[in-house]
């Protein structure tokens, strides 16, 4: 599908930057404790709702593990990791203000200052361009054992990603620790660099050229 772009027959690389894919920190933490706590599919044993979380979930004040390499005291965006995105109230503060849609902000019980961060507009992955690897299907709960080969990240997509957060149509990652990547558009970007939101960095996500 893709055809060599220079004449000495080496592939230039990607160029058309249609958004930013989100790099989360890790926080230490897991979502779920025990195996137990999640429904699971009764052939390939793995979880049946990737993205179902936890009410009961703490953060605690201090969410980074201090014998984790990739510290970032509170950031305002974290990873568990069970991959569910940890989001601080004064992310979410942002988020309201500058009118985003589409994001869900799921409460804790006892945690009222953190949430779990879900997005809703879902934006094409191109797996086949990605080469993206899909491991092990399961018949019965119709999922793979492992989807990897996430970032950088290739979109089915040729124009920029409107001022907004997206998460991708796939959900990567194997066994119990699986998420969709997040997305915002290049003015999105810039708006979070100005809001000096804490642990977040971006990469650059391509679409078709
Ligand atoms: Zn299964």
């Amino acid at each position: 599908m893709v055809s060599p772009r220079s004449s000495s027959g080496k592939s230039a690389g990607p160029t058309n930057i249609v958004g930013y894919t989100l790099s989360i920190p890790d926080n230490g933490r897991h979502m779920f404790m025990h195996k137990s706590e999640r429904k699971r599919c009764s052939a390939c044993s793995y979880p049946l709702k990737f993205l179902s979380y936890n009410p009961k979930f703490k953060s605690s004040s201090r969410i980074v593990d201090r014998h984790d390499g990739y510290i970032t005291s509170k950031p305002d965006i974290s990873s568990t990791y069970d991959l569910f995105y940890i989001a601080s109230g004064r992310f979410r503060d942002f988020c309201l203000n500058e009118g985003y849609d589409g994001l869900i902000f799921d409460k804790f019980n006892d945690d009222p200052n953190y949430f779990n961060l879900r997005v809703r507009r879902r934006v094409k992955f191109d797996a086949r361009r990605r080469r993206t690897t899909f491991d092990k299907y399961c018949r019965v709960c119709k999922n793979y054992e492992s989807v990897v080969g996430a970032t950088p990240s290739y979109l089915l997509r040729s124009s920029p990603l409107s001022d907004n957060f997206y998460r991708t149509d796939l959900i990567f990652g194997s066994e119990g620790r699986r998420s969709p990547l997040i997305l915002v558009g290049p003015e999105t970007k810039t708006k979070l660099q100005l809001a000096k939101l804490k642990g977040l960095t971006f990469q650059p996500a391509y679409g078709i050229e």
